[in-house]
Order: structure tokens, then C-alpha cells, then sequence
């Protein structure tokens, strides 16, 4: 597990490393994936480090509720309600996280297959 002294999204919501925000406020903030897989790809983070939903705790249920607003949020703003977007979270190696720090994916602006690979 990541600590947050070393972790990359602590880093990029702490403004140590240089990230195009599209959101921040107390609790999250929001970039574009570095590696887009769809035409919108955008990161929802909070600042909080949680290593994953593995680590969720019912004293965080705020916090993930203000994930998901976030996301739905930022989705309409890319103009993506209408054709459809996906939010995602990616939990454990075999769900494919490699970022070991509780984030959600907003992905839109193509048709996306299902189920997931
Ligand atoms: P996951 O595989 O669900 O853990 O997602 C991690 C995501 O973080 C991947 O889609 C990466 O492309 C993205 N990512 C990693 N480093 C950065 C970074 N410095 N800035 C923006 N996105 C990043
Ligand atoms: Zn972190």
C-alpha cells in the first residue's frame, strides 16, 4: 500500500505535481487520465488517501457519495448525459488498479462495450 507521502493523486491534489484540474474543492479533485481510453477520460479524486474501496469505512460514505455526484456532474458538463457515460472503480489487481489510491474513472464520448474486458 502506497503512503500517502508517496502516492501519485495525493501528490497531484496537494499541487506538488502539475495536473490540468477540471474540478478541486475541500474533498475531491479532478484531472484528465493521462492515458485516455475513451474520448473523455477524467479522474475523480479524493483527497483524502484511501488505498481502495477495500479500505472504505461506513464513516466515508459522504465522501464516495460526493465521488459519484462529482462524476455525473462532470459527465453532463463534457455533454455526455444524453449518449451515456460510465463511472468506474477499479479495485485489486485483478479489477486492474494500479493507482493505489480510491479514484473514479468518467469515461464517455464513445459506445463502450459491456461487459468489460
Ligand atoms: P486504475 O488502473 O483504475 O488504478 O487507474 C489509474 C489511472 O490513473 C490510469 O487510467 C492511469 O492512466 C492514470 N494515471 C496514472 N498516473 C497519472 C497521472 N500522473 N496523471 C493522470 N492520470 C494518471
Ligand atoms: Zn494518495
Amino acid at each position: 500500500m502506497a503512503g500517502s507521502d508517496i502516492c501519485i493523486f495525493c501528490k497531484i491534489a496537494a499541487g506538488e505535481i502539475p495536473a490540468t484540474l477540471l474540478h478541486e474543492d475541500p474533498h475531491l479533485v479532478a484531472f484528465q487520465d493521462i492515458h485516455p481510453q475513451a474520448p473523455t477520460h477524467l479522474l475523480v479524486v479524493p483527497r483524502k488517501h484511501i488505498p481502495s474501496l477495500n479500505a472504505l469505512t461506513p464513516a466515508d460514505a459522504e465522501l464516495v457519495g460526493r465521488l459519484m455526484v462529482e462524476g455525473a456532474r462532470l459527465a453532463a458538463e463534457q455533454n455526455l448525459a444524453e449518449t451515456g457515460y460510465r463511472l468506474v472503480v477499479n479495485c485489486g489487481e485483478w479489477a486492474g488498479q494500479t493507482v493505489d489510491h480510491l479514484h473514479l474513472h468518467v469515461l464517455g464520448g464513445r459506445r463502450l462495450g459491456w461487459p468489460p474486458g
